[in-house]
Order: C-alpha cells, then structure tokens, then sequence
C-alpha cells in the first residue's frame, strides 16, 4: 500500500515552476491511494489526511537550488557521488491545513516581491481575513516575512503562534540581528501567543522541540502530518548524510540530533513529512 504513495510523489515530483502558477501550463492531478487524495495545480498541492486537508504552498517562484557550499561538511566526493554539483533542490514553501472548519497557516514564506504565498491563497479562494491561525516553526526572515507588508500586518485576524525559548533566544540577540522580529512580533503583539514544548494549539496541533536551527525551532505534529520546518535544508543531501548541516544551522550539535530524531520518529509512527525547503512539492512519505 505505502509503495503507491512512493510512486506518487516521485511521479509528481517533475513540475518545476517559473511563476506564481498563471492559467498556461496548469495542471490538475488527482491520484487516489489507501487514506489519501492528492490534488495539484502550479506551486500547489493539497492532500487530505484523515480529516485534514493539508496543502503545500510554494512561496518561491522560480527553481531553488542551494549551493553545495551551504554545506559545509559535505565533501567534494559526497557531492559528486549524489550528482549535485550543481546545487542541492529545494523550495520555500508553507503549508496551509483546514481542519473542522479553521485555516491554519504553517509559516509565511519570504514576503518579498516575488512570493507566491498571497496569489496562491487568491487561487484557492481564500483571502489573508480567512486566516484564523498562524504557526510559526521558527523567527527567519524567509519564514515571517510573509506576516508583514511594509509597516502594516498581512494577516488581520491571525492568531499568532510561537515558541517561548524562539522569542527569548531572539530578544537576546544584537539589534540589527532581531530588527526584523522585533518589528514582527511587536506588529501582531496583541494577537501574539508564546507557547511552552509539549503544549497542544488550536486544532489539536501538538508542538515539538526540535532546537538546533534556531534557539526555539518547533515542529508540529497533527494527525499524520509532522511539520519540520528547517529540520532540512537539501533533502538529497540531508536525508543519507543527516549529520551535514547548512550554515544556517545555528547550533549544528542540536540540529543534527533534532534532523535525525525527528526523521526516525516520522519513519516509525508512518507519518507525513511537510518540510520548508523540501523540494516541490514538499511533503515526504514515510519509508515503510
Ligand atoms: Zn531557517
């Protein structure tokens, strides 16, 4: 049964995208396996476990690949042996689930002039009102920037959702370090919920510690769905050789324990993986 899900996200895995998805090229795929339906446009795809109907929302527009000298303790050999001299692909996504009526929003992409989080939402019919929760994983600028538009908030009606240890490692750190969460989180102060690891969220959504990338780097786990966040930042490289870190990793000793904890735990518990900077589309099926 788990082989079919294997097949489908390879089969799937070859649309590459230059543009937020306009009308030419669009495609609709629609794939049926054991407790999962898939469905497909550009830079989009929603998948509905159980009673979640989970979408990826791809923020970047063109194909990402990351250099290989992001990863420091990848060796030329290692490089050459996967193929990826050319870099390691990746994406900057968010994920978006609907569950007994709500929306949650899992990160918020760069928030630049080329982010696609705001005209896919349009896509699917949703406007940033409809927005009742926002779940950050952690305080980078390509995973909050989405919240703001110049000085004035996205998101009206969000409530906003964070670690406690992300915001005190971030409130320690230098001003122009911070300057940009600062300006976030003092934006959405009056909607702004700081929660404790181990605590349950608004939709049942459990959060986990996974610190390592940044001081309070969260996953989620709802249903059957675990939201990594930066746990991986090339996926062909990262997976075989999960001690490799990205520079962006601030605390590589952690990370590397939180990226293969989190990994083994997704593996045993048939879990599906939704990561930030997978490659398109985002999700990863459990091995077994
Ligand atoms: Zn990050």
């Amino acid at each position: 049964m788990r082989q079919n899900m294997n097949k489908w996200v390879i089969g799937l895995s070859v649309l590459f995208l230059a543009s937020c998805g306009g009308k030419s090229g669009k495609q609709d795929i629609t794939v049926e396996m054991t407790d999962t339906i898939a469905t497909e446009t550009e830079g989009l795809k929603t998948i509905q476990l159980d009673t979640l109907a989970v979408t990826w929302i791809q923020d970047n527009a063109a194909p990402k690949l990351m250099p290989s000298s992001l990863f420091e303790g990848a060796s030329k050999q290692v490089i050459d042996s996967l193929g990826l001299q050319e870099g390691v692909p990746a994406s900057m996504s968010t994920f978006l689930v609907q569950t007994n009526g709500k929306r949650i929003l899992f990160d918020t992409g760069l928030g630049d002039s080329s982010s696609c989080l705001l005209p896919h939402l349009k896509t699917m019919g949703i406007t940033p009102e409809d927005i009742d929760y926002i779940y950050l994983t952690h305080f980078h600028g390509n995973h909050i920037g989405g919240m703001m538009k110049g000085d004035s908030v996205v998101f009206p009606k969000a409530e906003v959702f964070a670690a406690k240890m992300e915001y005190d490692g971030w409130m320690s750190m230098p001003d122009d370090k911070k300057a940009q969460v600062v300006k976030t989180m003092t934006a959405y102060k009056d909607r702004l919920h700081l929660f404790e690891f181990g605590d349950t969220l608004p939709g049942n959504v459990l959060t986990l510690n996974a610190i390592g990338h940044t001081p309070g780097h969260t996953v989620f786990k709802t249903g059957k769905l675990l939201v990594v966040g930066d746990l991986i930042h090339g996926a062909a490289l990262q997976l075989p050789y999960p001690d490799i870190c990205a520079s962006f990793d601030m605390d590589k000793r952690l990370a590397i324990l939180s990226r293969k904890y989190f990994l083994q735990y997704a593996e045993e518990n048939g879990l599906v993986v939704a990561g930030m900077h997978l490659p398109s589309p985002a999700f990863l099926p459990n091995k077994q």
